[in-house]
């Protein structure tokens, strides 16, 4: 069995299945576009509880029986959608499996917008919903802008993540960890600065690794650029993830596989990577 820290619903959903064309995009803000055309077709509440179901199903066959799952919360209300309608509907469509959800802002909407997201998010901590945090446009929306939010869903009983060092530098990762993030999404550009990467390694800081997304999205210029490894061998911990799979188009399986064959990751290596999903989940 498998563990997943790391996984966008709305990034779950096959093309065909909202009627749309093969995904297909170029670099990080095509990735975004991409993420925003499959947003725009989930216009009720029934279409979160449709593809929370299908979620579900590919998360039975893929032998996954625990999961973190991100909604896109900030997004829902960008779009007038009804926050608390969308949850419980999505909640409902999952009532009985194993998973937690984790409600997203979008980092540039900035904190007001965010701390609606946070407001709703409480209202279900401890009844659904075990995380809150930022994604989204790490330049544009620095973390700082969030400390205040970050407070409050803390406050309420939530934890915390954000997505940090993915298409940013360093200095995101810091201002996410300041701001009270206890786990990072992708940070892989911790890399480049050596003081953060020890800092993750003695506070056990995990890193949401998800490979083929920073290959397909070009923060990484290719599998065998990517820093998990080194990450791994100064003692960060690291999970693997698949961050939205249908975009991806991979599995869970396959990232351990291309951390094996792309990264050189060894068996007993990989035992380790996989158990700390279990050892780092909310
Ligand atoms: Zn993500």
């Amino acid at each position: 069995m498998a563990a997943e820290l790391h996984l966008h619903l709305e990034g779950s959903v096959p093309a065909a299945d909202l009627g749309l064309e093969p995904y297909q995009y170029t670099g990080f803000s095509g990735f975004l576009q991409c993420f925003k055309s499959v947003v725009q077709c989930l216009n009720t509440p029934e279409d979160y509880a449709r593809i929370t179901r299908a979620l579900l199903r590919e998360l039975g066959h893929a032998g996954i029986d625990y999961a973190e799952v991100t909604l896109s919360a900030g997004v829902v209300l960008w779009k007038g959608q009804d926050l608390r309608a969308v949850f419980e509907a999505i909640r409902d469509a999952s009532a009985g499996a194993n998973i937690l959800w984790h409600m997203d802002a979008v980092r540039q909407f900035g904190p007001s917008a965010a701390m609606q997201v946070a407001r709703i998010a409480a209202g279900y901590a401890g009844a659904g919903v075990v995380s809150f945090g930022i994604g989204g446009d790490e330049k544009t929306g620095p973390a700082e802008w969030f400390q205040d939010v970050f407070r409050f869903a803390r406050d309420r009983g939530l934890r915390l993540t954000a997505h940090a060092g993915e298409s940013d530098g360093p200095g995101s990762i810091w201002q996410a960890l300041e701001i009270g993030a206890e786990r990072i999404g992708h940070g892989i550009r911790a890399i480049e600065d050596a003081a953060l990467v020890s800092h993750l390694a003695r506070h056990q800081i995990p890193l949401e690794v998800c490979l083929t997304s920073n290959v397909l999205t070009g923060v990484v210029a290719s599998i065998e650029e990517h820093p998990a490894r080194l990450l791994y061998l100064e003692g960060v911990p690291i999970t693997l993830n698949t961050d939205d799979p249908a975009i991806f188009g991979t599995t869970l399986a396959r990232e351990f596989q291309i951390a094996r064959e792309g990264l050189g990751f060894t068996d007993a290596e990989l035992e380790q990577v996989a158990s700390n999903a279990y050892r780092f989940r909310f």
